[in-house]
């Protein structure tokens, strides 16, 4: 079922919905569901699934120690969605970038999750690789997200690359977007931002997903400017929990979002990280509650590493 059928069912409730990442690579699926398990008690409608460009491994040295490295795209996720559709019977929600693909590459992709029978794809640019200044864009690829959401909606309506292709096979995505409530670093200014984003609403985005925020009002004003540039699609908040002192710098350096100085100053006079994993779990909760009274249609939980404290703070909104 599409993410925006969910919405439609769920008649104004409030859904959970939660996100993960492929596990490693090596490692088993078993890893994710122990990981998703005890979340599984909230009856998401469906679970997303990143998409990463590269991961850290250890190369193993001839004085038998380990060097930490980069290698290039993080497999599992066309893989992984099949397999909680499977085992939990709950839709999944794959996350398609344009890095490091070639558009022969996502159509091959697509057409392998349309034969899995998914429905929803996330459609992203991604972020630049660690040694580029500025995203570089595949040969053949996609340079920005609006480019990929159309050959997603080309597909939809049965137009392949090789455009002599006409064999009547459509797929049939419910397509979603990431939205910055406080801009995307690189926009000058919201405005822009917005403008950038309408083009990917108008472009057949049925919904919005946002990046994280910690201070509920952004999200509230993100949304007034949305509705007032005229998009009227679904605006799904993405929420995360604050668990270490590290992330008062990493946060704002990596995803580019401010941390309100009431959180932040609690979480200095913090003497331990499992005192800052309370102080985050409080605060994403009264976030939580404020977000579902407001009429939100889903609050969107990234659980990277901490489903217990998702746990925490599903269990005391629902
Ligand atoms: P775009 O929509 O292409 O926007 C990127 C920048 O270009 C913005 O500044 C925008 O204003 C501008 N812009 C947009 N269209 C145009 C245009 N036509 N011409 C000129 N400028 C334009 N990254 C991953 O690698 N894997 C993931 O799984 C992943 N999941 C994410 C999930 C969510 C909900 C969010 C919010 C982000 C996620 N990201 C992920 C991060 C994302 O890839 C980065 O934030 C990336 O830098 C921008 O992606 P985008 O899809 O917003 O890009």
């Amino acid at each position: 079922m599409k993410v925006t059928e969910h919405i439609q069912k769920a008649a104004g409730n409030t859904l959970v919905s939660f996100e993960v990442l492929p596990p490693l690579k090596g490692k088993t699926i078993q890893t994710l569901y122990d990981h998703l398990d005890p979340l599984m008690e909230f009856q998401p409608p469906w679970i997303n699934v990143t998409y990463h460009r590269a991961e850290t491994m250890f190369k193993k040295k001839a004085d038998g120690s380990f060097d930490k490295v980069e290698v290039r795209k993080r497999p599992g996720t066309v893989g992984i969605c099949a397999a909680l559709r499977n085992h939990y019977n709950v839709d999944a929600v794959p996350h398609l970038i344009c890095g490091g693909f070639s558009k022969q590459e996502t159509e091959n992709a697509l057409i392998d999750l349309h034969f899995l029978g998914i429905d929803n794809v996330l459609v992203l640019r991604g972020d630049a690789e660690k040694n580029e200044p500025s995203f570089v864009p595949h040969p053949d690829g996609h340079r920005h997200a609006t480019d990929l959401l159309k050959q997603v909606v080309d597909l939809n309506h049965g137009l392949y690359l090789e455009d002599d292709i006409q064999n009547g096979g459509k797929t049939n995505f419910c397509i979603g977007v990431a939205g910055y409530p406080e801009k995307h670093f690189e926009a000058p200014n919201l405005e822009i931002d917005l403008q950038y984003l309408k083009e990917k609403v108008d472009g057949g985005a049925d919904y919005i997903m946002t990046q994280m925020f910690f201070d509920n009002q952004k999200f509230f004003e993100f949304e007034k400017a949305c509705r007032a540039a005229g998009i009227n699609v679904p605006i799904i908040p993405g929420l995360k929990p604050l668990t270490t002192k590290k992330q008062l710098t990493v946060l704002p350096r990596i995803f580019h979002v401010d941390l309100p100085t009431e959180l932040s100053l609690e979480v200095m006079k913090c003497k331990s990280d499992a005192e800052v994993e309370q102080v985050g779990t409080e605060w994403l909760i009264q976030q939580s509650k404020e977000l579902k009274a407001h009429g939100v249609p889903v609050l969107h939980y990234y659980t990277l590493g901490k489903p217990k404290v998702i746990w925490n703070v599903v269990k005391a909104i629902v």
